[in-house]
């Protein structure tokens, strides 16, 4: 990649900012004041240095966001807003994707990273890592609900659901519950509670695997992974 365009991508300023560094005789490559700021760096071979502090390159980057309503779970759409639209350039040139879908109006958890294999591995159906949702339903839930997800229930095009932990949080003309999937269906917490002839009013993921969501980020903000939370998932 050139060189103004990678310092750029990783936070040093715009390509301006880069050159004025490059005037200033504070970037190296392989220990060489650079002159020219469009030479082409081999991120897997040049040692690049600015200001005296080595630059480490990242492959990879794992984004813990809490997704606001309003916005689809994909990289590009020629009408809709997405997840990846939200994400500052410094993010976006790792071109992250969201891993699983979140419904355009399901709020909260979701993870954008680069990296393919731990995509597959939290998405696999065999790998059966659970998400948890919290979810508010319009009438009564009740402990035959929570019995029928845990038999695992059939969706209306005759899919039979893997079993499904509901827990009751609050019951009443709205119920409050948290429920936990293993699966990945479209739809699927909306087609659950669709098969016992409940409706969902509100959907927000709470986790995903050993990854909680941030509840002080609010709607739409972004952080990335701590070095321990990377590590669990890993
Ligand atoms: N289940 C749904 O119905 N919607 C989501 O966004 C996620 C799980």
């Amino acid at each position: 990649m050139r060189l103004d365009k990678l310092l750029a991508n990783m936070g040093y300023g715009s390509r301006k900012d880069v050159k004025a560094l490059i005037k200033k005789k504070q970037v190296t490559v392989n220990g060489t004041i650079v002159k020219d700021s469009g030479i082409h760096i081999d991120t897997e071979n040049d040692v690049l240095d600015v200001a005296g502090e080595a630059v480490v390159y990242k492959k990879y980057i794992y984004l813990l966001m809490n997704k606001p309503p309003g916005v689809i779970s994909a990289t590009t759409d020629n009408r809709e807003k997405t997840v990846v639209d939200l994400l500052i350039e410094e993010y976006r040139h790792f071109e992250p994707f969201p891993v699983g879908r979140l419904d355009k109006d399901t709020v909260g958890l979701l993870l954008l990273t680069n990296d393919g294999q731990l995509a597959h591995r939290l998405t696999s159906p065999n790998k059966n890592v659970g998400k948890t949702y919290f979810a508010r339903i319009e009438g009564r839930v009740t402990k035959a609900d929570v019995d029928r997800f845990a038999a695992g229930v059939t969706l209306e095009d005759g899919y039979e659901t893997k079993p499904a932990i509901l827990n009751i949080v609050t019951t009443g003309d709205i119920s409050e519950i948290e429920v936990t999937i293993t699966e990945g269906k479209f739809h699927q917490v909306k087609r659950m509670f669709e098969a016992v002839g409940k409706q969902v009013i509100y959907l927000k993921r709470l986790r995903m695997g050993s990854l909680e969501l941030d509840e002080s980020l609010k709607l739409g903000e972004y952080r990335e992974l701590s070095a321990e939370e990377l590590a669990y998932l890993m």
